[in-house]
Parts: structure tokens; sequence; C-alpha cells
């Protein structure tokens, strides 16, 4: 049976490598482990298996519209923000469209476009940040989507609220702006989102709330841009226990304090030693600090695997001499560091 031409193009998803007993730093995954309260509810959703999750989320949803001050309409839920991706894709691209991305940067924008016969079309970073001068001089008449990764993977740069709103009000009408925002609670400047009646904000419970196994993610826009997302979703696409372990990690508040103060401290501690050790690294807004080496990062990730840690390297990313290391406990940072400088 041959696959639609599409899929000739999609290259295999390249995850961080998982080994028992190792310390990953290689996902930006929760150093900590996912959310006690999110736990407890899990435990408890459980004993309704037997019957089928609320399609829309409903209640995940105005968990959501409560803490942000919009409106549950303003939402939509998915399987990861992945999975929005992956709908806001397949409801505003015709084949041929054109959708322009940063370079090196996160691999699933590229795998929903060519997914939907729809063309990629990169546009180079300026001093490792998205260059959203670049981005909105890059729009042709065939431009349909435009995606912005705020703080940006893998370099952690940041755009300010007010840039978002000026890149906006630049792009024409009839082109969607899909503004993700995995990393935005661990960054300083972090605001509410808004609705901006050309984008969508795509956030997770993934990172911040240490539920990337759970799968669950979602949109923020106008319910007329999210309207039509709901009815090309599967029914059941967020699971009882992701919609559960969501709404109490959502008010876990000494969980996501310590979060934020772990993810600080330990960036600050990492900046240190890095300098100590003479290595350049970007300062970053999210849970994950990119390093440049003078050498091959695969070589390097290699030789760190065999002292039990695990790094990821930015090849894939186009970055062959680049490392990210996502910022872990003290204990972890320490044995990096040390399996790193001998
Ligand atoms: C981790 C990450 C996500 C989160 O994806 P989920 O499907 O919600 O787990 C989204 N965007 C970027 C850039 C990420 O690094």
């Amino acid at each position: 049976m041959k696959p639609r031409q599409a899929l000739a193009e999609i290259k295999d998803y390249l995850p961080g490598k998982t080994i028992p007993g190792a310390i990953k730093l290689a996902s930006n995954e929760h150093p900590f482990g996912p959310s006690p309260k999110a736990l407890k509810a899990i435990a408890k959703e459980a004993k309704k298996l037997q019957i089928y999750p609320d399609q829309k989320a409903t209640a995940l949803r105005e968990a959501l519209a409560k803490k942000f001050k919009l409106a549950p309409d303003n939402f939509i839920c998915g399987n990861g923000s992945d999975e929005i991706m992956q709908l806001l894709a397949g409801v505003y691209l015709n084949p041929g469209d054109e959708v322009l991305l940063a370079e090196h940067s996160f691999s699933v924008y590229e795998l929903v476009v060519l997914l939907f016969d729809a063309k990629p079309v990169f546009v180079p970073l300026k001093s490792y940040s998205l260059d959203l001068d670049a981005l909105s001089g890059a729009i042709t008449k065939k431009t349909k989507i435009i995606f912005l990764t705020n703080p940006n993977n893998p370099t952690g740069s940041y755009f300010s609220t007010a840039e978002l709103e000026d890149f906006l009000n630049r792009v024409p009408e009839g082109i969607l702006v899909v503004v993700d925002e995995a990393y935005t609670e661990f960054s300083a400047a972090k605001d509410f989102p808004r609705i901006y009646k050309n984008a969508v904000v795509l956030r997770t419970f993934s990172k911040f709330y240490g539920l990337a196994g759970l799968r669950v993610g979602y949109g923020i826009g106008p319910a007329e841009l999210l309207a039509p997302l709901f009815r090309a979703k599967m029914p059941f696409n967020v699971n009882r226990l992701a919609q559960a372990g969501a709404i109490a990690a959502l008010s876990d508040t000494v969980f996501l304090k310590k979060t934020y103060k772990n993810n600080l401290e330990e960036k600050r501690y990492l900046y240190g030693l890095f300098d100590k050790l003479g290595l350049d690294y970007l300062k970053t807004e999210a849970n994950f600090i990119f390093v440049a080496l003078k050498r091959s990062a695969d070589q390097l990730a290699t030789e760190l695997l065999k002292k039990g840690i695990i790094i990821r390297p930015l090849t894939s990313f186009g970055f062959p001499e680049a490392v990210r290391i996502s910022i872990g406990t003290r204990t972890q940072n320490e044995r990096f560091i040390k399996a790193l400088s001998c």
C-alpha cells in the first residue's frame, strides 16, 4: 500500500533518549515529577474510566477561563498542544499554502505543515532570536499561517507582548498567527494571554506542570477561530485522567511556586558554572539552556551518556555544535557539571 506523497518528506521525530537510572536533561521535563495535586485527582478519576470523557473538556476550559479571566469559548484542549498544531494545520491549510517558520525550531510545526500538503518557508533567526521583522517581511500572497515560539525552543529567547502586538498589526487579514508559549510560565516577563482576532496562543501542561506523559495542552483565541477545530477534532481527544489532572494542577500553587523558584535559582547556578568553565551559552527565559560548543554535540552527548547523563544534541535542530540542557534539580545539575568537566 502506498502512503500519500506528503509522507515521503516527513522525517521521524527524534525524541530525547530515556534510559532507566540515568539523569535526563534532554526533553525539558519537570525535574521534580508531576504535580502532586494532579496525581491525587488522577487516582480518584481512574475509578470512572468506564465512562467516556467530556468531549469538550468543559470543566478544564472553565477552570482556564477563570484563571485567565477569559471565556470558556476562548479555549480548546488537546492531546498535548501538538494536537492543536495538527488541528490548526488541518483546519486552516489548503494544499500549496505557505507557512512561515523560524529556522532551527520545534520540528512538529514542519511535520503538520507537510502532512497537509502545505509548504514550510524558513526564516533565519537573528542573534539566536526570532526575527519578527524578517518574518513579517517574508509574507507573500500564499502565506496562510505563521508559527512563533515564545520563549523559543531551543534558544530560550523571548519577545514581549508589545513586540507581539506590533507584529500582529503588520500581518494582513486572512493569515493566522500561532504563538506557541509552551515555556511561558518559566519566564519572568510572563503575561496573561490576550485574545487577538488573527492569533491562537498555545500552552501546555507538559512542562511547568510536570505532566508531559499525560498529554494535555490548550489553544487560546477568539471563539470564531476555534469553533472549526471543535468540529474537526476526534470527539474524545483529551482523556478523563488528563482533564482531571490538568484541572488539579492549575491550582497546585505550592508546586508551581517551587517549580518557578527552582528553575530561576538553578538557571543562575548553571550560568555561574558555565562562566567558570568558559562555555558560551544563551540567557534563557525557559527551563533549558542552549550551550554552544566548539566540538561535535553528538560526540559530547555520547560521552555524557556513558556517565549516566542524557542531554540533547541540537544536530537535528541544525546546530551540530550546540546542546540544549534542561534545568534540573541542584543534585542533577551538579552531577551534570561534574560529568561535563572531567
Ligand atoms: C515541549 C513543547 C511543546 C509541548 O508539546 P505538548 O504536545 O503539549 O507536550 C510545544 N511546543 C514546543 C516548542 C515545545 O518545546
